[in-house]
């Protein structure tokens, strides 16, 4: 999936959890899309790959595209790393919740994801859709609407407390 369509996702993810949690809906998107982005820096052209190209050039050496980033292990370890080094729940939730959405997005590609790496077996939707094709265009747009919808049921509340 291209970056806009992780970045959508993720703050669709995380505006989705903030409606049944009392977590700061700002810092939930914030880093959601942070997470969102985070395991495409195994691939250099990538949003992040291209912001951090040292950082992504390792990465994609030490373990190839879509593997160790797009894996439950990787998941595991920024959670236990976040809570090492950031313990801000709220953040790191965001975060993890950003990852998720990147690793359902990229299992509706042909390519899947290891995600029980170091078990090589790509997983993917048993419908899978090309990146930047015409219906990842249908899903963005989805997920905008979602994303808009969420947003504003957050606003109303707020709206409602004040
Ligand atoms: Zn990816």
């Amino acid at each position: 999936m291209l970056g806009n369509t992780h970045i959508v996702g993720g703050i669709t993810a995380s505006l989705a959890f903030a409606q049944i949690s009392n977590d700061n809906p700002l810092i939930l998107v914030g880093a959601g899309v942070i997470g969102a982005l985070l395991p495409d820096i195994c691939h250099g052209g990538s949003k992040i790959g291209r912001a951090f190209p040292i950082s992504s050039k390792m990465v994609n050496k030490l373990f190839g595209h879509r593997s160790f980033t797009h894996s439950l292990l990787f998941l595991l370890c920024v959670a236990l790393l976040m809570n090492a080094i950031v313990p801000y729940k709220t953040f790191t939730l965001g975060l993890l919740l950003g990852i998720i959405s990147h690793f359902i997005l990229d299992m509706g590609t042909r390519q899947g994801i290891k995600l029980f790496f170091p078990i090589k077996i790509r997983v993917r939707f048993p419908l899978t859709i090309k990146t930047g094709g015409k219906v990842e265009q249908v899903i963005f747009a989805g997920l905008c609407l979602l994303s808009l919808y969420f947003g504003y049921e957050i606003i109303m509340e707020m709206v409602d407390i004040t």
